[in-house]
């Protein structure tokens, strides 16, 4: 239920003759890492056809659309803003033309130095279009480099730094690329004839693409007529995934970090139950990020899972709006509480985390209506109390519940007869990878790529 903004998802399809379809699939699958703008550019190794626009993938891409973009390559993006304002500018993939000829872009993550590459531009003449990151990166790669195509991706991927992965399109190629730390996920898939990319491995399943492996942190894959070529680009690695995909963002069939996510929910609900016991009749989860963590609480603790809450499917993600008063009516349309199931019972309620404490507070007064009789919260993971800047976006650290208050103050505010978060080592115990290779800043305040001076959510959205 957090009511954090998303990452944004890419898919990409290199030589297939259905490139477009399957692209639309693709996002179709990946819709919840981003709900503002869709986009696609493809090319029929020739010319390339872009169409970009504000909604939903089915809302942008009509078949009048569809018909008009070209096979066999593809490459496209769901997002919702991170850097630069929600608007069609802003939509991607973005599409210029450069001395190298065309090049298109999709960007999932946030660039701790896009700001001050971007002035350095502007200082010295440069117009932007947009006000995303992605467009200093093409503003990077459009520069001449006498050793040719391949060492100018590489000279651009190594002056970057933050969260990114990368598809890049021209008519001849396609490029991806994961920074040094892996913060968000991508995955390569095969085809017939062909090979794909995207943000999460559960995208490939719909269309029939193999899941191939992860791209490595630091790896930039080319992909053309000739076939596949990897290269690692980061002269120093030191891969920290963000974990908080696992707890929220990706899809539970998704492979990502090398392990399912479903897995790594139960894990963490499991882990929940031990540390935050509570004397209940009922598991309750908070659909649908928090189904499999509440799953493993009941599994742990013996306390019968039921479903308490329906959920309607035809009201977007809760965070999907600008405004504060149109979040809380449209967490009360979106959840609504089963009353036969949790009347007079003591219920715990397991969800993924709590941001601005909002949602969370409506859920607790509409268990509270329908005669739930205690009610205690669980979170399957600590508390929210730092920024990200690697491409999440949380609001305002003076917004984030658990940066203002005590866990005693949450419990009155959220009107709560107990809460428990699972703690932070215990949370890295939950997956499978060494624990440093995993970003845990929002909870820790442990920035491993250093944030520059000053750089905050409002200097980040100029
Ligand atoms: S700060 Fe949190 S949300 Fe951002 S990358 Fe790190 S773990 Fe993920």
């Amino acid at each position: 239920m957090a009511d954090a903004k998303e990452a944004c998802g890419l898919f990409g399809v290199f030589g297939a003759p259905d490139a477009v379809e399957k692209t639309y699939l693709g996002l179709f699958a990946l819709q919840h890492r981003g709900q503002e703008s869709a986009g696609m550019v493809s090319t029929d190794g020739k010319e390339m056809t872009s169409h970009r626009g504000m909604g939903l993938v089915f809302e942008v891409f009509t078949p009048e659309v569809i018909q008009r973009l070209k096979n066999p390559s593809v490459i496209g993006h769901v997002r919702y803003s991170t850097t630069g304002s929600s608007n069609l500018t802003n939509a991607q993939p973005m599409l210029i033309t450069c001395a190298r000829g065309k090049i298109a872009v999709a960007h999932n993550g946030n660039l701790v130095n896009g700001a001050e590459l971007r002035k350095k531009f502007e200082e010295k003449g440069s117009i932007f279009q947009s006000t995303m990151d992605s467009e200093v990166i093409l503003h990077l790669l459009a520069r001449p480099d006498p050793k040719g195509e391949e060492e100018a991706y590489l000279r651009c991927l190594r002056e970057i730094r933050g969260a990114f992965s990368l598809l890049f399109l021209t008519p001849g190629r396609m490029i991806a690329a994961r920074d040094p730390q892996g913060f968000r996920p991508l995955c390569l898939g095969e085809l017939d004839g062909g090979y794909a990319v995207a943000s999460e491995s559960s995208a490939f399943e719909i269309s029939g693409i193999r899941f191939l492996r992860e791209l490595e942190p630091g790896e930039m894959v080319t992909i053309d007529s000739d076939g596949l070529k990897s290269r690692i680009f980061a002269e120093e690695l030191n891969p920290t995934s963000c974990i908080f995909e696992h707890i929220y963002f990706a899809r539970p069939d998704s492979t990502i970090f090398g392990e399912n996510v479903h897995k790594v929910r139960v894990r963490l609900g499991k882990a929940l139950a031990k540390e935050h016991p509570a004397r209940a009749d009922l598991v309750i989860p908070v659909p649908d990020s928090g189904n499999a963590a509440a799953l493993g609480y009941s599994m742990e603790s013996g306390i019968p899972l039921q479903f308490g809450f329906v959920r309607s499917h035809y009201v977007g993600r809760t965070f999907i709006q600008p405004v504060q008063s149109d979040r809380d009516v449209k967490v009360r349309i979106k959840l609504n509480v089963i009353r036969v199931v949790v009347e007079g019972k003591r219920v715990v309620v397991v969800d993924d985390s709590i941001i601005r404490g909002t949602t969370s507070r409506s859920r607790v007064r509409l268990l509270r209506e329908a005669g739930a009789r205690e009610v205690h919260l669980r979170i399957s993971c600590p508390p929210h109390r730092f920024p990200c800047y690697y491409g999440i976006d949380f609001p305002d650290p003076d917004e984030l519940i658990a940066n203002k208050h005590s866990l005693d103050e949450m419990k009155e505010i959220l009107g709560v007869d107990s809460i428990g978060y699972l703690g932070l080592k215990k949370m890295l115990e939950c997956v499978s990878g060494p624990p440093d290779h995993y970003c845990t800043a929002c909870w820790d305040g442990n920035y491993t790529v250093p944030v520059p001076d000053g750089l905050n959510k409002f200097s980040l959205e100029q």
